[in-house]
């Protein structure tokens, strides 16, 4: 398989894109703020679609201009159209994601699961032939995202990481919209520390 996952962060602690796709095609999963940059990654290749995990600006801001390069669609859950609207007060996304939605790029699927908590319409794409989900905010390395160092809704967030994560293979990569990568048997080992903390943030 020559389907391959590149990783563009433009800097520590900045957001993680995500590029899947082979020589000819990408999908780009949550493009951030410099698309320049990240357009250098994805090189000649046809962007097919740019899919965002939320609407927060830190990952939706160059989405259009992303896209826009090769007439590409962008993809949010409807549910976080207001936020995107905060970064894109002028349009919208062009593919309404639901539940279930299955993009597919080169010789892979990326199958959506809607996991609200984060914000309402988070999402993650889950790639069962890359062995791969891509988690957004949902789920970093250190544990649920928080948003401007507030849970908006922890429990809804840890419940979509119980019911939709951690039923995934042990062995899957978890790849984050912040930070370094986890695997779903390690969330799985940390998650009940996770409940026990609660939605305090230490300094
Ligand atoms: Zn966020
Ligand atoms: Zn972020």
């Amino acid at each position: 398989m020559s389907t391959r996952i590149d990783q563009f962060s433009p800097g520590t602690g900045d957001i993680n894109a995500w590029i899947v796709g082979d020589d000819e095609e990408v999908i780009v999963i949550d493009p951030g703020s410099d698309a320049a940059r990240l357009l250098d990654v994805v090189g000649d290749r046809e962007v097919l679609a740019v899919v965002c995990t939320h609407g927060h600006a830190d990952h939706v801001a160059a989405a259009l201009e992303v896209a826009e390069r090769d007439e590409a669609s962008v993809a949010l859950h409807p549910r976080d159209r207001s936020l995107w609207r905060e970064a894109h007060p002028d349009e919208d996304a062009d593919i309404e994601m639901e539940d279930g939605g299955v993009f597919e790029v080169a010789d892979v699927q990326l199958e959506v699961i809607h996991a609200p908590g984060h914000t309402a319409g988070s999402v993650c794409l889950y790639c069962e032939d890359l062995g791969a989900v891509f988690t957004g905010h949902v789920l970093l390395a250190e544990g649920p995202a928080p948003q401007d160092r507030e849970y908006p809704d922890y429990a809804g967030q840890l419940n979509a990481i119980g019911e939709y994560l951690l039923t995934l293979p042990a062995d899957t990569r978890v790849l984050p919209g912040h930070g370094p990568e986890t695997t779903i048997a390690i969330a799985e080992k940390k998650f009940d520390s996770w409940v026990a903390a609660g939605p305090a943030l230490g300094d």
